[in-house]
């Protein structure tokens, strides 16, 4: 703080104003022309010049101690001025993360919306672009495969696009996060020399500068990885990675929940042993696709497989044995049968039956043999030793044997108890 001069400058004003009167009083002595009034107006002179000099010397310390004053109040403003700026700034960042908040809100509603990874994964891509759509970005989605364990696109999106990447199983920007299993920021790759680009496509190299990547944890569990890349080098802040990873922890539950619902899914239609549809859910789709090829007017057939003297084959080779010879069996059954819509199921124990959609009675008889045919050719290798199996088949078609549903099963099975009877290892027809 700086202190006020002792005397108020006002005295001295008042002092040097009765100065200015000196020069009055010396025409006045000048006139009357005394000797005396010479003495004292010499006197009077001297003592003004003192008092100006004086009110001189005054002013100058004034004007130093209003310079200092300045000064302090420059200083006090900048400081209020920096003090005022940084509250801009908490203003400003607050309001961000309000914004941020209100949008993560937003996301966990939609993605609580969704039941099927499918569903999560695409919801979750294309809400993470629009999250971050001021910048021009790429959202890729990685999750590990429930079943092979490989890393793969689940989802991405660019915009409001969708997008094809080469890298489908993640490059090595990807496979340093599930090896860290830490965030990544990348500003740019061209500079940073953790990473051997190299070992990267032409083209991705191309498409790629920088990136910010997380993974996806619950709990132990690493469920894939989020990651956000652009064309251009430092597209990315540690404030964007910081939002990526609250994002990454907010959904991580959510696609987890949706692997779960997916298998639960699964196991209600799926046979566990062999993968193939259950028969609850061939009834269903069966009844569904009558119902279609009726309106159409086309037919479709209907296939009863059985495996010969299998009880004969689990008491030689064993349980286990018989296990491994129905996996075949039903690998076989859907390499054979793998065009769009036809389906195969395991009806029950040792027993499959395939659904063929616009397909006539003489092309199934056809098909049906041709897999028999694949079938007694299979070497099935148990305890060193090469094993065969066989099967018979019976087909039937709607609307040629049965108007329905049921009476298409009844007619395949009363044909593959024909083909049992009259020598097994043979398709026979409704
Ligand atoms: P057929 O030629 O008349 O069909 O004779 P089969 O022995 O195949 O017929 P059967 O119905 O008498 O026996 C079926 C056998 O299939 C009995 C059972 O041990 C076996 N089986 C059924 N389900 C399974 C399974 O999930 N695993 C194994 N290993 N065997 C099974
Ligand atoms: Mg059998
Ligand atoms: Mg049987």
């Amino acid at each position: 703080m700086i202190k006020k001069p002792k005397k108020p400058l006002s005295k001295l004003y008042f002092l040097v104003l009765f100065s200015f009167f000196v020069p009055l009083a010396g025409f006045f002595v000048y006139a009357t022309q005394n000797p005396i009034a010479y003495f004292f107006l010499a006197a009077a002179l001297l003592a003004d010049i003192c008092l100006l000099a004086a009110f001189h010397g005054r002013l100058q310390k004034k004007q130093s101690h209003i310079a200092v004053l300045k000064e302090e109040y420059f200083e006090r403003a900048n400081l209020m001025k920096a003090e005022l700026q940084h509250e801009w700034e908490t203003i400003a960042s607050l309001r961000l993360k309000i914004i941020n908040y209100a949008q993560l809100k937003d996301l966990t509603e939609k993605l609580s919306l969704c039941l099927s990874l499918e569903e999560t994964s695409g919801t979750l891509s294309v809400e993470v672009a629009k999250l971050f759509g001021h910048k021009d970005v790429t959202v890729i989605l990685y999750l590990f495969h429930s079943t092979t364990g490989e890393l793969g696109i689940s989802s991405s999106q660019k915009g409001q696009m969708q997008v094809n990447l080469k890298a489908k199983k993640g490059d090595i920007f990807d496979q340093f996060v599930v090896k860290t299993l830490h965030p990544l920021i990348v500003e740019d790759v061209q500079t940073d020399f953790r990473f051997d680009l190299d070992k990267m496509d032409a083209e991705d190299k191309r498409q790629l500068r920088s990136l910010i990547s997380t993974p996806l944890i619950v709990g132990e569990k690493t469920l894939g990885i989020l990651r956000l890349d652009s064309s251009a080098a430092h597209q990315f802040s540690t404030d964007d990675l910081r939002f990526l990873r609250t994002i990454a922890d907010l959904t991580s539950i959510a696609i987890e929940n949706a692997q779960l619902y997916e298998r639960l899914e699964t196991m209600a239609i799926k046979d566990g042993l062999t993968g193939l549809y259950l028969r609850r859910h061939m009834l269903e789709r069966l009844g569904e696709e009558i119902a279609r090829e009726m309106r159409r007017g086309r037919e479709l057939s209907f296939l009863m497989i059985d495996l010969d003297r299998f009880k004969q084959y689990n008491d030689t080779f064993g349980h286990m044995a018989g296990d491994i010879v129905l996996k075949s069996i039903a690998q076989l059954l859907e390499e054979h049968f793998s065009h769009p819509g036809e389906m195969v199921c395991r009806y029950g124990g040792e027993e499959f039956c395939v659904v063929l959609p616009d397909c006539s009675k003489s092309k199934a008889v056809q098909l049906a043999n041709e897999l028999r045919k694949k079938v007694e050719a299979r070497e099935i290798i148990l305890r060193r030793q090469k094993t065969h199996v066989t099967v018979s088949i019976g087909v039937a078609a709607f609307p040629k044997d049965a108007p329905g549903r049921d009476e298409v099963i009844f007619k395949a099975d009363e044909a593959l108890y024909q083909a049992k009877e009259t020598g097994r290892n043979k398709v026979c027809s409704a």
